[in-house]
Order: C-alpha cells, then sequence, then structure tokens
C-alpha cells in the first residue's frame, strides 16, 4: 500500500476535470502536484460518440486562455444563425418563429460547434505530458474522507492519495459527491436523448436550428464538411422505436423532420442514445471539497449548455484557487470554497430550471398553447435589443465572469 500526497486531487478526467488540471498546471506551473483520477483508461483518442457541443462565446475565450482553442478551432463550424420553430411536422410550410443573428453585440461568433471528441482529446493532450499532472486510471474509488484539517481517497488498488483538495468531476452520477454525503435534488425526465452525425446533399450554412416537437426538442448543430449533429429528445418510447430502426428508416425519420431543406441526408458516424435527467446537489461544497461540471448541475441538453457550464465552473475554480495559492493560502481553504460556491450555484440553478421549464413548455402540445408560444416568439422576433440580450446570455458573456470567460488571464 502506498500513500501520495498532492494538492488538489481531481476525480474524472473529462471536460470540467481537465480543464481545472490544464488551468492549474498552466498558473502554478512546477509549483503544484495534480492528481488525475479516472475509472477510464485516459487514451489520447477519446471514442467518437456522435457527439457535438455548442460552445458558446465565453467558453471559447475559456478554451482560448487555457491555450486549447487553437487546437480545436480548425473543427469548430461558426454558427451563423439560429432559428427556432414549435410547428407540427405536417404543417407544409414551416417558417422559423424566431431567428437569430448569431452574433454578439461587438461583431463576434456567438456560438461555435465542435465534435466531442476533438474537445476531450484536445483537452487531455494539454496535460497529458505535464509533469505536474500524475494520473491515476483506470482507478475506481474504494472509499474517501473529508475533515477540515485534511482529505484522503483510498484507491481499489490500496493507494492512498492525500490532498488539500478534492475535486469531484465524475459527471452527474458522481459517487464522490455521495462519499461527501451532499444530497441532490431532481427527477428523470421522461424522454431519451437521441444523437447522430449526418452529412447533407446541400450546404448548411451554418444554421443552427432547434424544432421543439411535443415529444422534445429536435437540434440540427452544423458542423464542417456539410455535417451536422443531430440532438433529439424523444419521448422514452417513442425513442426506443426510432432506435430500433434500420439506418435507412431511420433516416427517413430525419428526412421527415427537417423537411427536405438539405437535400438528401447520409448518417455519417455512430447514433446513441442517452436516458435524461435532471439532477442539482444541495451544495457545491464541503470541508475540503468542491463540485464542478456535471456533477454541480445535470440539465437537459435543451440549450447545449452542459459543457458551457463546466467550463465556466472551471473557469472560476482556477481563478480562486491562483488567488488563494499566490498569497500562500492552503487550496482547501472553507473561505475559497465558500466564494466558488456563491459564485457558481446561481448560474447553476438558473440554467437548470430555465431548460427545464422550457422543456416542460414546449412539450405540451395543445392549441391553444401553441398559439401562445407562436405569439410570444413572434413578438421576440420583432425586438432586436431582447434578442441581442438574450444571445449575450446564451453566450455566457454576461453576468459575474470568471477572468478566464472575459478573455483575461488568471
Ligand atoms: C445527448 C446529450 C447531448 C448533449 N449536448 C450538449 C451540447 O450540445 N452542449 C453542451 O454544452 N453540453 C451537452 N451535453 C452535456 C455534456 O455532455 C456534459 O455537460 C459534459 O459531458 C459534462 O462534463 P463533465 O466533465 O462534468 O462530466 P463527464 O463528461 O460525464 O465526465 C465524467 C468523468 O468522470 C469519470 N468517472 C465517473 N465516475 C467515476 C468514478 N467513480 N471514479 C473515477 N472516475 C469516474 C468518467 O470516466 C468521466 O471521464 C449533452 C449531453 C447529452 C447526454
Amino acid at each position: 500500500m502506498s500513500r501520495v500526497s498532492f494538492d488538489v486531487a481531481i476525480v474524472g478526467g473529462s471536460f470540467a476535470g481537465l480543464a481545472v488540471a490544464r488551468g492549474l498546471a498552466q498558473t502554478f506551473g512546477s509549483d503544484i502536484r495534480i492528481a488525475v483520477i479516472d475509472r477510464a483508461m485516459p487514451a489520447m483518442e477519446h471514442a467518437d460518440d456522435g457527439r457535438a457541443f455548442a460552445l458558446w462565446g465565453g467558453t471559447q475565450k475559456i478554451l482560448d486562455g487555457l491555450g486549447i482553442w487553437d487546437s480545436v478551432a480548425g473543427d469548430a463550424e461558426t454558427v451563423t444563425s439560429i432559428e427556432i420553430t414549435d410547428l407540427k411536422l405536417t404543417d407544409a410550410f414551416r417558417p422559423a418563429l424566431v431567428t437569430y443573428d448569431a452574433h454578439t453585440d461587438d461583431g463576434a461568433p456567438a456560438a461555435y460547434i465542435v465534435p466531442a471528441d476533438l474537445l476531450a482529446n484536445a483537452l487531455y493532450r494539454s496535460v497529458a505530458s505535464d509533469p505536474a499532472v500524475t494520473w491515476f486510471a483506470p482507478a475506481e474509488i474504494e472509499s474517501a474522507r473529508w475533515d477540515e484539517a485534511a482529505g484522503e481517497i483510498t484507491l481499489n488498488d490500496g493507494t492512498i492519495i492525500a490532498a488539500a483538495l478534492t475535486i469531484a468531476a465524475d459527471g452527474r452520477q458522481s459517487k464522490l459527491r455521495e462519499k461527501a454525503g451532499i444530497k441532490t435534488i431532481g427527477w428523470p425526465y421522461p424522454q431519451t436523448g437521441i444523437v447522430a452525425r449526418v452529412k447533407f446533399e446541400l450546404p448548411h450554412g451554418g444554421v443552427a436550428i432547434q424544432h421543439f416537437l411535443p415529444g422534445g426538442p429536435f437540434a440540427i448543430l452544423p458542423l464542417k464538411g456539410n455535417r451536422a449533429c443531430i440532438t433529439w429528445s424523444a419521448d422514452k418510447k417513442e425513442a426506443a422505436r426510432v432506435i430500433g430502426l434500420d439506418d435507412e428508416s431511420f433516416l427517413q425519420e430525419l428526412d421527415q423532420r427537417i423537411g427536405g431543406r438539405f437535400g438528401a441526408i447520409s448518417l455519417d458516424g455512430p447514433r446513441r442514445s442517452w436516458p435524461l435527467d435532471l439532477r442539482l446537489p444541495r451544495r457545491l461544497i464541503s470541508p475540503r471539497f468542491a463540485l464542478v461540471g456535471d456533477a454541480a448541475h445535470g440539465v437537459h441538453p435543451i440549450a447545449g449548455q452542459g459543457v458551457n457550464l463546466a467550463l465556466r465552473d472551471a473557469a472560476a475554480l482556477i481563478e480562486i484557487l491562483a488567488d488563494a495559492g499566490r498569497i500562500g493560502l492552503d487550496f482547501g481553504n472553507g473561505t475559497h470554497l465558500e466564494k466558488y460556491q456563491r459564485w457558481r450555484r446561481f448560474d447553476s440553478t438558473m440554467s437548470a430550471s430555465l431548460y427545464d421549464g422550457l422543456n416542460r413548455a414546449f412539450a405540451i402540445d395543445s392549441m391553444v398553447l401553441r398559439a401562445g408560444r407562436g405569439a410570444a416568439l413572434g413578438v421576440l422576433d420583432r425586438i432586436p435589443s431582447l434578442k441581442n440580450l438574450i444571445i449575450a446570455e446564451a453566450a455566457g458573456i454576461t453576468g459575474d465572469l470568471p477572468k478566464l470567460a472575459r478573455g483575461v488571464t488568471v
């Protein structure tokens, strides 16, 4: 049995965990020792699961500040406009109810679409050979304990990892959160998320489309090479039927939803499905312990914000730990962790409630509600200042932002 000491132990080497590791290694260089623990084998090539992320402007700045953006920029499709509709599939004419010019007030693109595996690989490469980072993977956590004085994680091979601060970045089902005694509230959605990458015959022109169908939202996220990622939340029974279809019938279903707008469609990768739920912890911290990413907020993918929230958590925590470390404070210092919780809690709770509400509001297929939604969206479409405000909000460039999200070095 061996015992090793670190300044920070990060459990979960995915988007949130790797971003924190990268930011801390970049800030402190050889003055910090970071352990990254993951139950999966770290690999240079993360598997392509067909997912693509809408990365909003504030997130692009964070990735740029972490020195990651240049490695993904070549594969990032710039979103030129965003169209929202809730019209029926049987409607012969399906105009968009709201069309956003996807640029912020300063003319910068509001969002980019990036394949998930490319982002994961870029983050992994940024820390893979950093001497400040020690990997423990594949490794399961046997037990863990924290108090005001110290924190310790025991792995299944008997290794004990002592750290001034433990960061749980182990996803929405976080085991570590449970071990820290942090309770959650939430519920499963009666929906399944279906993801497929497709290639279009006609140019998509960078338009992102959100079509609210009664079973759940159907999103078309444009990708480089005239491809797109379809992210489709359907009610469980309908999703099981769609997932069971052969490729040709699946493409026909997509074609019906896309309405022939981009010509012939072909599959360009695996199709996958995920159960969807909402999960919010009651606290983001406990002694010598902090939650980031999906462990801190499992939200509905309706607005494509999960990774964006995760990277905002990472940016806030990096900044707080950088400030603490520079004046020689212990990374597990409770005052700093309280600051992190105050800072990030509002954003994650508001976002989770908003996406939950949107999903419910659009899932109801009543003629009266559709007319009401149509009228509201129609009014919104004619108020440019309100549309600009909504784009700025979605882009994560408003509010009390971490320095990295504002393009400022930590
Ligand atoms: C269908 C779908 C579409 C989505 N689309 C978007 C989108 O367009 N835009 C967007 O921003 N977000 C989107 N998301 C959300 C996004 O995938 C998540 O927000 C993101 O993956 C969260 O990253 P994370 O690092 O917090 O956690 P995860 O990516 O879940 O990573 C958790 C890590 O922890 C490790 N781990 C888990 N348990 C343990 C353990 N016990 N011990 C050690 N290691 C452990 C795992 O191996 C993994 O590496 C989507 C999600 C789904 C399901």
